[in-house]
Formats: C-alpha cells, sequence, structure tokens
C-alpha cells in the first residue's frame, strides 16, 4: 500500500507542475508584455529628460545671440554720438542706450539663470541614464529569461505527460479512479499526509483509534472529515 500511496503523491506532485506549466502559457506573455511596457515607459522618461536639457540649451543660445546683437546696437548707437547736431538728438541716442542697457542687464541675469538651470538638468540626466541602464538590463534580462522559460513549455509539459503517463500505469486502477475522482472534486489535492493526528487536508483531527491504524501504512484511508486520501508522514525528521 505504502508504494501505491507514493505513487499517488507522484501522479499528485506531477499535476501541480503539468498545471503551473499550463498557467505559464497564459501568465509569461502577459509578464513579458508588462516588461516591455515598462522598458517603453522607462525609455520615454529618458528621452523627455534629454528633450528638457536640449531646449534649454537652444533657450541659452537664442539669448546668447540677442544679447550680442544689443552689444552690437549699442555700438552703432554710440559711434552715431559722434554724428549728432542738436543736443536733442544726443539725449534720445543717450537714451536709446541706456533703455538697451538695461534689457541687456536683464538678459545676462536670465542667461547666468539658464547656464545653472542647465548644469542642474544635466547632471540630473546623468544620474538618470545611470539608472536607466541599470533598470534596462534588468528588464531585458528578466524578458529573455521569460521567453525561454515559455519556449520551454512545451518540451517540459511532453516530458511531465510521459512521467504521469509511467506514474499511472505502476498504479492500480482502482486507486486511480479513486484519486482522479477526488481530485476533481476538491479541485486539485487529494493525497494528504497526516501527522499527530491531524489531517493536512482539513487541519481536523483523526480520531485515535484511526491513526494508530494509519500508522500501519497498509491500507488505503480517507480522511473522515474532508474524504480525502490520507497517508501517515514522520515529521520528526522534518525538525
Ligand atoms: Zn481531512
Amino acid at each position: 500500500m505504502k508504494e501505491q500511496i507514493f505513487s499517488l503523491i507522484e501522479l499528485q506532485n506531477i499535476t501541480f507542475e503539468m498545471d503551473k506549466l499550463t498557467a505559464g502559457r497564459v501568465d509569461l506573455p502577459q509578464e513579458i508584455n508588462r516588461l516591455g511596457e515598462e522598458l517603453e515607459s522607462i525609455e520615454r522618461e529618458l528621452k523627455e529628460d534629454e528633450q528638457r536639457v536640449e531646449m534649454l540649451r537652444a533657450d541659452h543660445k537664442v539669448k546668447e545671440t540677442a544679447l550680442k546683437n544689443s552689444i552690437e546696437n549699442i555700438k552703432k548707437a554710440k559711434s552715431r554720438l559722434l554724428e549728432v547736431k542738436t543736443n536733442k538728438e544726443y539725449e534720445a541716442i543717450l537714451k536709446e542706450i541706456d533703455t538697451i542697457n538695461e534689457k541687456n542687464g536683464a538678459v545676462e541675469d536670465e542667461i547666468i539663470h539658464l547656464l545653472e538651470e542647465i548644469d542642474r538638468a544635466g547632471e540630473d540626466l546623468k544620474a538618470k541614464e545611470s539608472e536607466t541602464a541599470g533598470r534596462r538590463s534588468t528588464c531585458e534580462n528578466e524578458i529573455r529569461k521569460m521567453e525561454k522559460e515559455l519556449n520551454s513549455i512545451g518540451s517540459e509539459l511532453k516530458k511531465v505527460l510521459k512521467r504521469s503517463d509511467e506514474t499511472r500505469s505502476r498504479t492500480k486502477a482502482g486507486l486511480l479512479k479513486k484519486f482522479d475522482m477526488i481530485k476533481d472534486r476538491k479541485g486539485g489535492r487529494a493525497v494528504v499526509p497526516v501527522w499527530k493526528a491531524v489531517c493536512y487536508g482539513c487541519h481536523m483531527n483523526i480520531p485515535p483509534q484511526m491513526y494508530n491504524e494509519l500508522q500501519r501504512n497498509d491500507k488505503l484511508m480517507l480522511c473522515p472529515h474532508c474524504e480525502r486520501i490520507i497517508y501517515w508522514e514522520d515529521r520528526n525528521t522534518d525538525a
């Protein structure tokens, strides 16, 4: 009987393996998709940061050019000062120069501020780049691993099915029928250990006399509460 129970336990484990493999066919593609989307969003974030630095640099260039032109205009205005004939004209040009100078001061402030911002954004971008590289490689490794796993499911299932057939052929037909019936009814676990008189299927106590009998391991017994096939397991060795 002990051997037969062992066959059932093995069969049960094989069933769990099969379920896991079958579930992988659904779960793995979903997980691979999710990681792919994560990867895309990581790259998008990095791109946005790069664009921000580029925009700041372009803005800086525009302001530098404007400043240069303004300085040129002041030069021109100053040379016009030498040619004026009236006081009124002279004062007008001076006023013009003042206005340009004032504007230039403001642009210079903006440029200083902008340069600081470019520095900061550049540093942020560097940190982001190294963070992205790490996350990218983690994601890509995960995806590769899962794709490999997914690709091997077919051949793994074949192996497991073969083991299932072998185990079934070693098990008595009546016992198999009982096993399959309980498995279908209980949704999975049909064979469960009992230790210290407790059924590990339903966690209820087995009557003492039945527990004594069970420890002899010489006949098929069912838990009186959950009606699963039970066997005695010495868990002392586990401790
Ligand atoms: Zn039970």
